[in-house]
C-alpha cells in the first residue's frame, strides 16, 4: 500500500487524519517543550496542559455539570466490567444488566463475581439482533445500578435512546459510540459512562470514565479493594495516582479538540446519521445485501450485513480490500460484513463503500 486506505475496522479504528498529522509533526518535540510526548514526565507542566485540554474538551463536548468527574484509566473497557461492580455493588445490592451482545454478557458475568446480578432483559435467543423494548425490561425495584451497552459493536445494534431507569443509576458501556451523538448523562440516579478509547476517542491504552460524584465516591466497596481499583483514587489524584498512559491521553486531547472544531456532538450526530443512512439505503435498495440487525435497532457506528452465501461474503471482503476499503470482514460470531463508520471515518469513505457495493452487486448479482 502506498496510500492510506479507508479503514472500516471495528477497533482500534480510524483516527482523524488531521490528528495523525499533528502527532507526526510534533512527535520529535512538543512545541515549547523540547521533548517528545513519548518522553515527558506525567508530572510535567506539559502533561498538566494535555490532561487539562482532554478533560476540558470532554466536559464541554458532553456538557457535564460540576458534579461529574472525568477519569482516564488504563486497562480497557474490559477492566471496567470488574471496576463497576467492585466500586458500586455492595453486599445485599442487586445490579440489573441488560444483555444485548457478547460484551454486555461478559460485563454481567464479571459482575457476578462481586455481587447479585439480575438479567433485566436479554436478546441472546435472537442472536442479539435487536435491542429490547422498554416494556421488556424487568428492572429491580431499588437496583444498585442498571448496566447497558449503548452500542453493540459485534451485532451492529444501538439503543436509539437510553432506557428510562427511574431513579436508579445508569451505567453505560459506550465504548463503540461515545461522542457519536450528544451524551445523555442527566438522570435522577446519576450516570457512569465508560469507553475504551480505541474506536471514537483515540488509540488503545486508555479508558475514559465519566461519573457523577456519588458514584465515583460511592464508599460501598470493601476496604480490601486495591487502591488503584477505586474510582475515588483516580478522582482524588486527577488520574495520576500512578503513571497514566501519557501518549494515549495526548491523542485523546487532540481527537476531542478535533471533535470540538467539527462543531461538537450535534454536528457529529448529524454527520453520523447521514453516513449510516447512505450505507443502509444501499443495503435496502435491492435483495442482494441483507442487513443483519433488526431495522429498528440498527447501529450508526457498526453496519452489519451479509450476502447470499459465505463464499460471496468472502469475495466481497477481498475485492473491497483490493479497492482500498479495509477491515470489512464481520465478527466471526456473526459472519458477513461489518462496516465500522466511526466519527473519524470520512464521508468520502462511506461514499466509496456505497459505490463499491453497487458495483459489486452489478458484477455478481
Ligand atoms: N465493550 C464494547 C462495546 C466493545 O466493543 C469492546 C471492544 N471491542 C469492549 C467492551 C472491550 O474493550 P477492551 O478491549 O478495551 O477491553
Amino acid at each position: 500500500m502506498t496510500e492510506r486506505v479507508f479503514n472500516f475496522g471495528a477497533g482500534p479504528a480510524v483516527l482523524p487524519e488531521q490528528v495523525l498529522e499533528e502527532v507526526r509533526e510534533h512527535l520529535m518535540m512538543l512545541p515549547g517543550v523540547g521533548m517528545s510526548v513519548l518522553e515527558i514526565s506525567h508530572r510535567s507542566e506539559a502533561f498538566d496542559e494535555i490532561l487539562m485540554t482532554a478533560e476540558t474538551n470532554i466536559r464541554t463536548l458532553a456538557g457535564l455539570s460540576d458534579d461529574y468527574h472525568v477519569l482516564f484509566l488504563p486497562g480497557g473497557a474490559t477492566h471496567q466490567f470488574a471496576m463497576v461492580p467492585m466500586n458500586l455493588l455492595s453486599d445485599g445490592g442487586i445490579a440489573d444488566y441488560v444483555v444485548t451482545g457478547p460484551w454486555a454478557k461478559k460485563a454481567a458475568k464479571e459482575a457476578e463475581k462481586f455481587g447479585a446480578v439480575h438479567i433485566a432483559a436479554t436478546t441472546e435467543h435472537e442472536r442479539f439482533m435487536r435491542i429490547p423494548t422498554s416494556v421488556e425490561l424487568d428492572l429491580t425495584a431499588g437496583a444498585t445500578y442498571v448496566h447497558v451497552t449503548s452500542n453493540n459493536t459485534i451485532a451492529g445494534t444501538e439503543w436509539c435512546e437510553m432506557p428510562d431507569v427511574g431513579d436508579r443509576p445508569l451505567v453505560v458501556d459506550a465504548s463503540s459510540d461515545i461522542f457519536s451523538r450528544p451524551l445523555d448523562v442527566a438522570r435522577p440516579g446519576g450516570s457512569l459512562i465508560y469507553a475504551g478509547a480505541q474506536k471514537n476517542l483515540g488509540p488503545a491504552g486508555v479508558t475514559v470514565v465519566i461519573g457523577r460524584d456519588d458514584l465515583i465516591f460511592s464508599n460501598r466497596s470493601p476496604s480490601t479493594l486495591p487502591t488503584l481499583m477505586r474510582y475515588a483514587t483516580s478522582a482524588e489524584n486527577r488520574s495520576r495516582y500512578n503513571t497514566p498512559p501519557v501518549f494515549a491521553i495526548y491523542v485523546v486531547s487532540l481527537v476531542t479538540s478535533w471533535l470540538r472544531d467539527q462543531g461538537g456532538l450535534e454536528a457529529m450526530d448529524e454527520r453520523n446519521e447521514r453516513k449510516a443512512r447512505k450505507v443502509y439505503a444501499q443495503i435496502d435498495s435491492s435483495g442482494f445485501y441483507h442487513g443483519t440487525a433488526s431495522t429498528d435497532s440498527r447501529s450508526r457506528m457498526n453496519v452489519t450485513f451479509r450476502l447470499e452465501t459465505p463464499r460471496l461474503d468472502a469475495r466481497f471482503v477481498t475485492a473491497a480490500a483490493d479497492a482500498g476499503l479495509a477491515g470489512l470482514k464481520g465478527h466471526r460470531s456473526v459472519g458477513g460484513q461489518r462496516a465500522s463508520i466511526y466519527n473519524a471515518l470520512p464521508e468520502e469513505g462511506v461514499d466509496a463503500l456505497v459505490s463499491f457495493m453497487a458495483e459489486f452487486e452489478c458484477m455478481n448479482g
